[in-house]
């Protein structure tokens, strides 16, 4: 049977325990897209991988590869780029296990993404850097990124019903329309998003490069941003965008909600 040999960049979405001494990870490399590996002898205190299988690490591997095969062989790993030092922040580090969510829920095997796998690098690194009034505002600018490296992006600048500006207070987003809707089109076939919020996710789409000092301020209201685009990756994603991560910051948001009132 053919094998190929591989030698990419990856990022590491998923790493587990296989068996007594070895180690089951999925990474998301830059030339072959999403790949399952296993690595013998990973869990030994001498192991050649070290702590190159460690999750959200950036490493370079050595795999062979058969097309017959669900799990590959990892031959070689070395550590590029050890995991982001999130510390006990509670939302940066359920950010970003979401991000990682999202590119193993909607990418298939063997399709690579360079621009993916750039924003995934780069979410990694800025959730370490941002101030935290703008944690979110940059995974929403990941979201969007994502959207638009699969070929997804939402319409936010023009009712896509009528094509007109969207000039009234109150708006209308619908995943199954592609994106905003004007008051007049949108009765009763979206969720109601104030236009502020639908304003700064257009000022986001529009970033090409995210810097520490590009993100605009965001918007007091919060929850419909979030909502819209997480129906929107569910819509699209036929429900694989469905991010546990965030379910688990939304019931820690509400708690801290609770404690307040
Ligand atoms: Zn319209």
């Amino acid at each position: 049977m053919p094998r190929t040999i591989i030698k990419t960049k990856a990022i590491v979405l998923r790493s587990r325990r296989m068996g007594e001494t070895s180690r089951m990870a999925t990474l998301f490399t830059e030339d072959v897209g999403k790949l399952k590996v296993t690595a013998k002898g990973a869990r030994r205190v001498k192991s050649k991988f070290g702590s190159g299988l460690d999750l959200m690490a950036e490493v370079h591997v050595v795999c062979y590869v058969r097309d017959t095969r669900d799990l590959q062989t990892l031959s070689e790993c070395h550590l590029l780029h050890p995991p982001p030092s999130l510390g006990s922040d509670l939302e940066r580090f359920s950010l970003a296990n979401a991000a990682l969510e999202l590119i193993e829920g909607l990418t298939i095997e063997g399709e690579p993404n360079e621009r993916l796998y750039a924003c995934l690098r780069g979410v990694l690194d800025g959730l370490i850097e941002v101030e935290v009034d703008q944690v979110e505002s940059l995974f929403w600018y990941y979201q969007l990124r994502v959207l638009d490296a699969l070929g997804y992006s939402p319409e936010l600048q023009q009712c896509v019903g009528c094509r007109r500006d969207l000039t009234d207070s109150w708006l209308w987003f619908s995943p199954a329309q592609g994106g905003s809707l004007c008051a007049a089109c949108g009765q009763g076939v979206g969720m109601r998003i104030p236009r502020e919020s639908l304003t700064f996710l257009t000022r986001l789409q529009s970033l090409r490069t995210y810097s520490k000092a590009s993100l605009p301020p965001a918007p007091q209201r919060r929850g419909e941003i979030r909502t819209a685009l997480n129906t929107f990756f569910d819509y699209h994603g036929s429900g694989r965008g469905s991010l546990r991560s965030l379910h688990f910051l939304e019931s820690l948001r509400r708690d801290q909600s609770a404690l307040k009132t």
